[in-house]
């Protein structure tokens, strides 16, 4: 209810009495304009409403938002005449007179005047449930799917049909569904259930405290009202997501049944409180905006994304109000009349703001109760809302009757101002783009380091380049040296030559020159002095060629000299780096061997780890439960088996028999006839054999042979269980276990765990088996003699204890063949893997009782040791096992070796790169 009547149109404000509404309940069949009208038809056929999402922030209210005028509807609606009235009134005609088809009820007024009041629609006493949930309650149900609120509400006289019209669940006859059921199955039927949901609260209103119908101890909610968009709601209360109708159905029996309960305990009746049910539907709206994005990153497509998809949130309240008729100020009912006030206010006020919405009153007192502060968006509000008021037929209550009408006809002047609530889903935005950020973040590294390797590849080219330049330059120089070198021999000869030649000319010349007498003199003289010049100027060019060929000699010296130089600092650090090299090799080498035997110590470090953990386990649990390495449980077992079989006196007389009767004779009485001997005398050479020290003497005197072959020859599990037990203790000794493989003890073990069913004797039977599993001697005749198979098979036991054997066994045995393998004594796969262990392996990986998964999680780990399992271990999904024990694992240094195991195989690392897990 608004308070200020910023939402009314003001229209209609005219008495209906008489005068025709503005629009009537049309032809249910049409249901999408059936309740009302013209204003939801010319709504919804506008195509182009706006909606305040689109240009403000959500639930902050535009100021010319859409919305779109709705006035209250309102139906009457006639229960029939209960037998009570059929008999006690049949003389006395009904007080009203219906007029369907003109939608009009006459209100005797005495036995000659009457009133004629107009509804939006009439229902008579034949109307269906049916009929009246589309007239009254599907326009609704229709607007709250569109993203409106809602509101349905019966109002009447207790008994008149409020509950019947609005709760009925209509079990034993479907046709009697009411307004609720039918609302959930319509909108359940038009959601989606991918990207909608829809959530229900069911709460009650008595003396002004709101108890939640869903958690009774929840039983004063308080109401919040959101100062920015107005909204009302009840966040204390229990809200139920609703997937099926069912499961509806199921919540409002539940709901039923406390009200029952509270109105009991409150000593009221039901018909005093008001029953809300508030359904939140939430919608995404599909369209080409809000449509996911494509992979491809394109811009379009990238900018799309950024706009967060729509959702609308409409909320659906129906309320069954209490009894609109006035209680009785002496307090009838047990009340004071403080607690008679209390009771009425909630009704009063709604009355007291309708009228004054129906007046067009300034004030609107909706805050003088919580029904009126709940029903706030109801009438003057935002909401679609249709009231249904309920009459009965007879004379006697003709005062309620015609109260209840003149509510109906105050409501029916209420305007309301429809409007859509949509808002942008940022959460679902922000999480796709998480998404995406995410994937630009990687396809960024990937590009960086693509670039990375590039800019490595061209220096790498470009270096070589330049060495080869370097190279083709330093030859060029040197060529061109010795061409300058003998181009400079060869003029120094020439001149030479040119130079003598000029020697034995000036001769000749002397010699004619003396013949020939003082005529040729001065021509002589000249040529001389021309001779003179010539070959002083022929000395000074030989002068200069010859500095100039030391200089150049000096050159080609120092250059040769710089080049040696030059060439043994090149051959000094060439060396330096070989040697420097050998040093990194020899210090990988050194390292990788250091990693292995820290890897083995690990390994082994762990298996101590577990064992003293499981030993310390069973120190404190006094040997309860587990039977895990050691077999000190075993023993600690039989002696309690022994205790409470015979009790502490009998005990010490036990070994005094031992004393006295001696060994031997014990073993002998396990071949006895009698049964009973046989089972005394086996329980006592077991207790005899947890004790260390009596082992070697028992082996000595043949009670390995007596047990082995008690197991082949007793049918009774007793037997069977104890001396399994006994031969466990025993196979925890190299020699033991040797002996007892001689024996074809495996074959026994094997044989007793098929047809064992008793779950301790198999726990035995594995513990034994797991022994022996520890031995590398005895791997291959193990295998042979069908001990894995045997293993394996008992897993269909699924107690624990026996599981536990299974897996300690299956780490025993990986761990034995991953030593080996180290060695280099065994290669192959594994025979674990060859037997068909590997699935179970995979599938209780994950096993939480904690000695099962530590072993297989150790056993995962010594299989992947063996390069040699890597495919069948990727094949049958251990690869996944090991990456999560690698990160997930409590224990560190499992992680650790995990890690390892991962880091040092090729083919897991390339697989893991194939699916381009990034592990390093
Ligand atoms: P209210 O909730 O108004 O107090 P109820 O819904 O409990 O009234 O109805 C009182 C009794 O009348 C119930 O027994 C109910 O089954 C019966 N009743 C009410 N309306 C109808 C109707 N339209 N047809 C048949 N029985 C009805
Ligand atoms: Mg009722």
């Amino acid at each position: 209810m608004a308070s200020s009547g910023a939402f009314r149109n003001g229209t209609q404000k005219g008495a209906m009495k008489l005068d025709r509404p503005l629009s009537l309940f049309s032809n249910p069949k049409s249901s999408s304009s059936s309740f009302s009208s013209t204003s939801s038809s010319s709504f919804k056929s506008k195509p182009g409403v706006r909606r305040s999402s689109t240009g403000s922030l959500p639930g902050v209210p535009a100021k010319d938002d859409a919305s779109v005028s709705g006035r209250v509807r309102v139906a009457v609606r006639l229960r029939p005449r209960n037998s009570e009235e059929l008999e006690a009134d049949s003389d006395f005609a009904d007080c009203v007179e219906l007029q369907p088809e003109l939608k009009r009820l006459k209100l005797q007024k005495n036995n000659w005047d009457s009133d004629t009041y107009e509804f939006d629609e009439v229902l008579t006493e034949f109307a269906s449930q049916k009929r009246v949930y589309e007239v009254v309650a599907k326009p609704v149900v229709e607007s709250v799917l569109d993203g409106y609120n809602g509101t349905v509400m019966a109002y009447g006289q207790t008994g008149t049909g409020k509950t019947y019209t609005l709760g009925r669940l209509g079990e034993e006859d479907a046709a009697d569904r009411g307004i609720m059921v039918r609302a959930m199955e319509d909108i359940l039927a038009e959601i989606s259930p991918d990207t909608d949901s829809v959530c229900v609260s069911y709460s009650q209103l008595y003396m002004e405290t709101i108890q939640d119908l869903l958690d009774p101890a929840n039983d004063n909610i308080s109401i919040m009202e959101d100062p920015k968009t107005g909204d009302v709601s009840l966040p204390g209360a229990t809200v139920v997501e609703i997937r099926d109708q069912q499961s509806f159905v199921g919540l409002l029996k539940l709901g039923e049944a406390h009200r029952f309960a509270a109105n009991t305990k409150l000593n009221t009746e039901s018909s005093r409180s008001h029953a809300i049910l508030m359904v939140h539907v939430k919608r995404s709206v599909k369209g080409k905006d809000s449509a996911p994005s494509s992979e491809n990153g394109s811009m379009s497509s990238m900018l799309k994304t950024l706009k967060p998809p729509i959702v609308r949130k409409g909320k659906l309240v129906v309320v069954d109000l209490a009894g609109s008729e006035r209680i009785d100020k002496s307090g009838s009912e047990g009340h004071t009349l403080e607690e008679a006030k209390s009771i009425n206010l909630s009704l009063s006020a709604l009355g007291k703001c309708i009228n004054s919405l129906a007046e067009n009153s300034v004030h609107i007192p909706v805050r003088d109760s919580k029904l009126t502060r709940l029903l706030r968006d109801s009438f003057g509000g935002t909401a679609r809302t249709s009231l249904v008021v309920t009459i009965g037929p007879s004379p006697r209550h003709r005062g309620e009757t015609t109260s209840t009408i003149m509510f109906g006809q105050r409501a029916m002047k209420v305007e309301n101002m429809l409007k859509i609530k949509e808002e942008f889903d940022y959460k679902s935005l922000s999480r796709r783009l998480d998404i995406q950020l995410e994937k630009l973040i990687a396809e960024h590294e990937r590009r960086q380091k693509a670039f990375q390797d590039e800019i490595e590849r061209i220096t790498i080219e470009a270096q070589k380049h330049i060495s080869v330049a370097e190279r083709n330059y330093a030859d060029a120089l040197e060529k061109e040296k010795l061409n300058h070198q003998k181009e400079y021999v060869e003029s120094l000869k020439k001149l030479e030559e040119q130079w003598s030649k000029e020697q034995q000319k000036h001769g000749i010349t002397k010699i004619e020159l003396k013949d020939n007498g003082l005529i040729k003199t001065s021509r002589e003289e000249i040529h001389a002095v021309s001779s003179v010049e010539e070959i002083a100027e022929v000395e000074r060019l030989l002068q200069e060629e010859s500095l100039l060929r030391r200089s150049t000699e000096e050159e080609a010296n120092n250059l040769r000299h710089q080049l040696m130089l030059w060439k043994r600092s090149e051959a000094s650090r060439n060396s330096e780096i070989s040697k420097l090299q050998k040093l990194v090799e020899d210090e990988a080498h050194h390292k990788q061997k250091l990693e292995e035997e820290i890897a083995v110590l690990q390994s082994q470090l762990l298996q101590l780890s577990f064992e003293a953990d499981e030993t310390r386990r069973r120190i404190d649990g006094g040997g309860a439960g587990e039977v895990p390495n050691g077999l000190d449980s075993l023993i600690s077992q039989v002696r309690h088996q022994q205790l409470r079989d015979s009790g502490d006196g009998e005990k010490a007389s036990m070994a005094k028999l031992f004393e006295q009767v001696g060994l031997h004779k014990i073993l002998s009485l396990l071949e006895a006839e009698d049964v009973d001997i046989r089972v005394h005398a086996v329980k006592v050479v077991a207790n005899l054999a947890a004790e260390e020290t009596n082992q070697e003497k028992i082996v000595e005197a043949g009670g390995l042979t007596s047990l082995l072959m008690l197991l082949r020859s007793s049918k009774d599990e007793t037997i069977h269980r104890v001396a399994a037990g006994a031969i466990a203790n025993l196979a925890m000794s190299e020699t033991n276990q040797e002996l007892i493989m001689a024996q074809g003890g495996i074959q026994l073990l094997s044989m007793t765990a098929a047809y064992a069913e008793d779950s301790q004797t198999l726990r035995m039977v594995a513990g034994a088996i797991a022994n022996l599993c520890g031995n590398d001697k005895l791997q291959m005749r193990l295998r042979a003699e069908g001990g894995i198979k045997a293993l394996l098979g008992m897993v269909r036991c699924r107690h624990p204890d026996v599981l536990a054997q299974v897996a300690r066994g299956i780490a025993n045995f990986a761990k034995c063949e991953s030593r080996a393998s180290t060695q280099g004594t065994k290669i192959g796969k594994s025979l674990l893997i060859e037997d068909g262990a590997l699935p179970w392996i995979v599938q209780n990986a994950n096993n939480n009782a904690s000695p099962i998964g530590r072993h297989i999680e150790l056993a995962l780990c010594h299989l992947a040791k063996q390069e040699a399992n890597a495919k069948d271990m990727i094949g049958g999904g251990a690869l996944w096992e090991l990456v999560r024990i690698s990160r997930d694992c409590s224990r560190e240094d499992i992680r650790v070796l995990a890690h390892q195991t991962l880091t040092s195989s090729p083919t897991f690392l390339t697989e893991l790169k194939r699916l381009r897990i990034g592990y390093g």
